[in-house]
């Protein structure tokens, strides 16, 4: 009786970890043949059918952003209108292709789309693909080149960790103190932005707090609440002239379970921010005064990713993309 309890013991074990094992090796099959199958092939065919008006080969710098901003701001208001304002909504780890699978409702993308708006190729890491890039396709370096309008080699910030000096300033700041506008807010879960050791603006928080610059560097708990402070600014009735809030579930999502166009999970991130997106665009819609203010809303990423991670030179990483409601 006893030794027969110790071969039911002894089988279940077995049974267990070959389950265990089984599952391991399902997973790891699966993964690798996700990224197998991420091709540069299927790739180039996703982003033909997004309705890019541009092609990878003339892909727009993201730096060119900045210009972009700077020019809504300091251009002539239209007539009807009293006050301009911009928001920049950062999809941060969105890969470009993942775009075809916008849903019709409850898409940013879509809503700027519908109202005339604009959708193109960017690309991040310094120069185009093929091109090896010359900074690393990740968060620091990307959401710099659109925030200072330069490349590494100006700004500094080859990668993440790194803290910027104030050679170079951000739009948020400089729009700031040239008076150009009045405030900005910074909306962010990401530490490494300006709320850790070596985060990229620590020095640039410093000097706004130094010099009474009515620049906001919010630092938020989750997607969640990055959403929410959004929707709370927004909802202010002087709320920031410039507003540039970062969705970050593509790249954690990505991160902890792959880049891949192919993984479901990934997809279902990119709507989820998709739907934030077009949330705080309807709480704009919704501000009491908006009918007398310019808006310019850009909705655009930060680096694409690829496997597990980003940084690289591979096509999805480098590629991004820039969603306006203006032609410029
Ligand atoms: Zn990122």
């Amino acid at each position: 009786m006893k030794s027969k309890k110790k071969i039911v013991i002894a089988v279940i074990a077995v049974v267990l970890v070959a389950a265990l094992i089984g599952t391991g090796i399902y997973i790891y099959v699966m993964r690798y043949s996700r990224d197998k199958n991420d091709t540069e092939e299927f790739y180039r065919a996703n982003i033909d059918t997004v309705g890019y008006e541009n092609t990878i080969e003339t892909a727009i710098p993201q730096t060119a952003l900045y210009g972009i901003i700077q020019k809504h701001f300091t251009d002539e208001l239209p007539e009807g209108k009293t006050e301009k304002k911009a928001i920049v909504i950062g999809y941060d780890g969105c890969r470009a292709d993942i775009l075809n699978i916008r849903q019709k409702e409850n898409s940013a993308i879509n809503a700027v789309l519908d109202e005339g708006g604009t959708i193109n190729l960017t690309y991040c890491g310094g120069v185009n693909y093929p091109e090896v890039n010359t900074q690393d396709t990740s968060t620091a370096p990307g959401w710099c080149s659109i925030l200072t309008g330069q490349w590494a080699d100006i700004h500094g910030i080859t990668g993440n960790d790194i803290t910027k000096t104030m050679d170079t300033k951000t739009l948020m700041t400089s729009l700031t103190e040239s008076k150009i506008i009045d405030s900005a807010s910074f909306i962010t879960k990401w530490a490494g932005h300006f709320s850790r050791k070596n985060a990229t603006y620590l020095l640039e928080k410093e000097y706004c707090e130094e010099n009474n610059l009515s620049v906001a560097f919010n630092k938020c708990e989750g997607n969640e609440g990055s959403f929410e402070a959004a929707k709370e600014e927004i909802g202010k009735a002087d709320c920031s002239d410039f507003v540039f809030v970062i969705y970050e579930q593509t790249d954690s999502t990505g991160h902890n379970k792959g880049f891949s166009y192919n993984n479901p999970l990934y997809k279902e991130a990119f709507l989820e921010i998709d739907g934030y997106g077009f949330e705080t665009i309807e709480a704009i819609k919704a501000r009491e005064t908006y009918e007398s203010e310019d808006w310019l809303i850009i909705v655009t990423s930060d680096h694409g990713g690829f496997g597990k991670g980003h940084g690289k030179a591979s096509i999805q990483e480098r590629m991004t993309f820039a969603v306006m409601n203006k032609n410029f």
